[in-house]
């Protein structure tokens, strides 16, 4: 299972760098997350200031 961004998402940006397989990308209206790529590492959200990367 890939971890998710949900709708709590304030697009900061802090997760993008943090992720170790490039799989956080800025979307329309809140960030998200390659499901195909995360490897549920769990480095988004130790970083995320509203808690919206979810497993
Ligand atoms: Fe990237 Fe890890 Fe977050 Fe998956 S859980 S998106 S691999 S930082
Ligand atoms: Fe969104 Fe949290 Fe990533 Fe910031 S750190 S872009 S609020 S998911």
């Amino acid at each position: 299972m890939a971890y998710t961004i949900s709708t709590d998402c304030i697009s900061c940006g802090a997760c993008e760098p943090e992720c170790p397989v490039n799989a956080i990308s800025e979307g329309d209206d809140k960030y998200v997350i390659d499901a195909a790529t995360c490897i549920d590492c769990g480095a988004c959200a130790g970083v995320c200031p509203v808690n919206a990367p979810q497993a």
